[in-house]
This record gives C-alpha cells, structure tokens and sequence, in this order.
C-alpha cells in the first residue's frame, strides 16, 4: 500500500520550531513580556480565526493581504449554520492581530475602562505570501496596541521606546528606527490628490527617469500612497521626484509630529525620518515607524507599526484613537541567530551517572530533590555503564555528572564531575545540594 509510505512534511511555508532553538524563542517572548508589562501592558489572548469581513474591512479589501493571502474557509456543517442563524459565513486565519484587538476592545466594552487600553498578544499569523528566508506562512508576532482617547505624542513615544527597550534587551542593537507622520484626515486626502496628479504627470511624460510598473500604475488611481511602497529599483528615480508629505501636514499634525521627535530624544532613541513610510488606509493617521535590523537580506523590517485613529469607528464602535505596533518574531530571532549574540539559556544542570540496584533508589530520591531546587536533570531509566553514561551526559552537554555506585551508596556521599574540566569533588547531600544552588544562582545572575 503506497499510501503507508507516504512521507509526511511541514506544509510549505510552515515550519517546526526545535530544540535547542526553541529555548530562544521562549527566551525572547519571556523578555518581551517582561518588558512590555513593565510597561504597564496586558496580555490579550485572541483567536487565531474570525470573520473574513473583519479583515476585509480593516486591512482593506483591496490590500495584497486580503485579496490574495487570507486562509478563508466556510462554516462547514449545516447545524452550526442553523446555530449561528447565519446563512452563510466565512471565516479567515488571522493575516495579523490588530483588527482581532480592535473589535475585543469593543465587543468587551474596554473604552469604559480607566485610562487607555493597553494590550499585547503573542500568536502565529497566516499569510500565504512566497516563501523564502524570513517570510513565511505561519509566522509568529508580537504585538502591543493602546486604545483610549487620548492621542497625545507621548504615548507614541512611549511605544516606540517601549520597542526599542525590548529590542536592545532582547540583543538586538543593529536595527534602525524609521518614523514619519502621514497627516489626518484633513491634510492628508489634499496631499493624496496632488501625489496622484504628480503620478499622473510623470507616467504620461515617460521621461528621461522612465516609467512606472503596472502595480504602481494601478496604484495611481487606487491608492497612489502605496506607490511610496515600492522596491523596484526603475522605479526608485520617479518616487525620489514625488512631492513629500512633510511638506503637506497640516498644523495640528505637525505640531503632533515635532512633539513626537522632541519625546524621542527625551527618551534617548535615536530615529531616522522615512517620508516614504506610509499606511495606505483611510484610518491611519499621523505616526507611522518601522524597525529593520541587519543580516536579514531584503526580508529586513522586524518591526511595523502606527497610529490608526479612525480604525475603532470603522469597526462599528465609537471614536477612539489607537496606536500600535507588531514585532515579527521569526525575522528578530534569525537576525539575533545571524549576529551570533546568543544569551547564555538554562541548559542541562546534572546528568544522574548511577550504576548497581543500590544506587538506583538513591538516584532516584536526588534527582527529585535537584529538580526541587530548580535545577534541569536527566536520570537515565537504564543501568549503564559510568563509562557510557559520562559519555552520553557529556554529548546531552550536562555541566555536571552526578556520580552513584556502590562506594557513594557505603559512604552515603555523592560524587560531582565537572564535565568541562573534569573537577571532581566528594559531598554529603546537604554539600550537594548547597553548592549546586549557589552555583545556578551564580550562572544566572
Ligand atoms: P505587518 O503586519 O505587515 O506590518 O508586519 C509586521 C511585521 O511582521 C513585519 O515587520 C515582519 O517582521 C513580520 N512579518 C510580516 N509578514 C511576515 C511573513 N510572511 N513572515 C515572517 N514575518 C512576517
């Protein structure tokens, strides 16, 4: 039968995240919870799949993301339709988190809650983009939104901050933060007209600096901000010849702007202006950064993120301001991997080397106090020779071997092998027990 035979694999764009590796992205998420609740922001725990018309609406039914990338299926059977008293529904897996917080916030009736909302998730998200190093189609984030009346600059400020604590907490010190202020609602659609005539006029004179690619033509007429977006190197001449925004903020904005970067260097985080960091939506406003750290190739941004003022109304809820961010998580652990910065993890502590019927119940009885005291320990189910067994705790990179024949079992002592230098010392239990924990406090602090 073939189909025995068949050889299961990771579907495409999708990957298993092992050990040792594991420990760094736990590691990672752990530093960012600290940091990020240091903060004063909560964890809010989302569902991985809503209603496909969230997406659409928030992310844009005409975005890349929606149009091609959404994993969408439809309710399956007919009693949960009847349930659901919906004809017909599509659900999607989440392309991104901020519209799931977004419509929490209000279907839980968080804007009745003192002060802002301020909410961090850490899941998977799912896009079906083309894979390659750094892009994937489960990929994982971390992301931190706040949402409440207020607009004001410092809280900008304080989530830029916040990213930048993490990441350089987290090891990850070549990054560049770009920010830029897109305007509102009242100077940005003036701009939006003048960037498309501009557009306009450079396509059609087909001059000297060429002419613009079938996206970025669409792109005119459509959304002529994400023509800003593009990477294609004929293209980069035409945009460096586009009218910027900052040129085309309205008072308000600007002033929000300066006080932006008047914050920024309050807090000591250094920033580069990016005039073509834009958000092609309606309900974007003001702020936008991005984050790209190196060793990443041309999949570089670790980081995107922005204020979206409009987006709770959109969502049918009342008028709110918000602003957030979302970290990805695969690209700033392989940029941390590249630059070969690891942080020292808690690997194995002690490999219990015992040898005799005797020494069995004494190990066993040890290892259960070392795990107590915190520590990682492997007790072997079967008898093996000192020999192997310091072999094999050498090969597991055990930092000690806990040694338990016959001669410990008379004497009532243990002996410890240092493996990296093979040091090896004779103690009671309560020896024992007191050097391994001063030693792991040591190693951690
Ligand atoms: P976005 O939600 O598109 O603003 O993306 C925020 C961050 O998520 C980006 O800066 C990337 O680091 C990460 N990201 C987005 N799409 C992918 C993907 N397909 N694979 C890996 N990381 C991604």
């Amino acid at each position: 039968m073939t189909e025995n035979k068949h050889q299961f694999r990771a579907i495409k764009g999708t990957r298993d995240i092992l050990p040792p590796d594991s420990a760094l992205w736990n590691w990672f998420e752990q530093t960012a919870r600290n940091t990020l609740e240091s903060y004063n922001f909560r964890e809010i725990r989302l569902p991985i799949f809503e209603e496909t018309e969230l997406f659409a609406r928030s992310i844009g039914a005409d975005s890349d993301v929606v149009n091609k990338e959404m994993y969408t299926f439809s309710t399956a059977h007919d009693a949960d339709r009847k349930e659901e008293g919906a004809s017909f529904q599509t659900y999607s897996l989440r392309p991104e988190a901020t519209a799931s917080v977004v419509r929490a916030y209000i279907e839980n009736g968080m804007q009745t809650l003192p002060g802002n909302a301020k909410l961090y998730y850490v899941g998977p998200m799912f896009r079906r983009e083309r894979p390659q190093k750094g892009r994937y189609r489960q990929f994982y984030q971390i992301g931190a939104e706040v949402l409440g009346q207020s607009d004001a600059p410092a809280i900008d400020a304080e989530v830029i901050e916040m990213l930048m604590i993490f990441f350089k907490r987290a090891g990850l010190t070549r990054t560049t933060l770009y920010i830029n202020s897109i305007g509102d609602k009242n100077c940005r659609p003036p701009y939006v007209e003048l960037l498309r005539e501009e557009l306009r006029k450079l396509n059609d004179e087909a001059t000297s600096v060429g002419r613009l690619g079938p996206d970025s033509q669409r792109r005119i007429e459509t959304n002529p901000l994400r023509v800003l977006d593009s990477k294609l190197p004929e293209e980069q001449p035409i945009i460096a010849k586009l009218p910027r925004i900052s040129d085309h903020l309205c008072d308000a904005c600007r002033e929000h702007f300066s006080k932006l970067k008047e914050e920024l260097t309050l807090r000591g985080i250094a920033y580069e202006e990016n005039w073509r960091l834009v958000r092609g939506l309606d309900y974007y406003t003001r702020t936008t950064f991005e984050v790209i750290a190196e060793g990443l190739g041309s999949q570089n941004a670790v980081c995107g993120g922005g204020r979206y003022d409009g987006l709770v109304e959109l969502l049918g809820g009342l008028p709110t301001k918000g602003i957030g961010f979302a970290i990805g998580t695969d690209r700033a652990i392989l940029s941390i991997q590249e630059s070969g910065k690891l942080p020292q993890l808690p690997a194995l502590a002690v490999f219990v080397a015992w040898m005799g019927p005797a020494a069995y119940p004494t190990a066993v009885n040890i290892t259960r106090k070392l795990r107590q005291a915190g520590l990682a320990v492997e007790l072997p189910a079967e008898e093996m020779r000192f020999k192997k067994s310091l072999g094999l705790a050498d090969k597991l990179g055990a930092r000690y071997a806990l040694i338990i024949g016959e001669d410990e079992v008379t004497s009532g002592t243990f002996t410890l092998k240092r493996l990296a230098d093979s040091d090896q010392k004779k103690l009671s239990e309560f020896e024992l027990l007191e050097y391994l924990e001063s030693e792991r406090r040591d190693t951690r602090a």
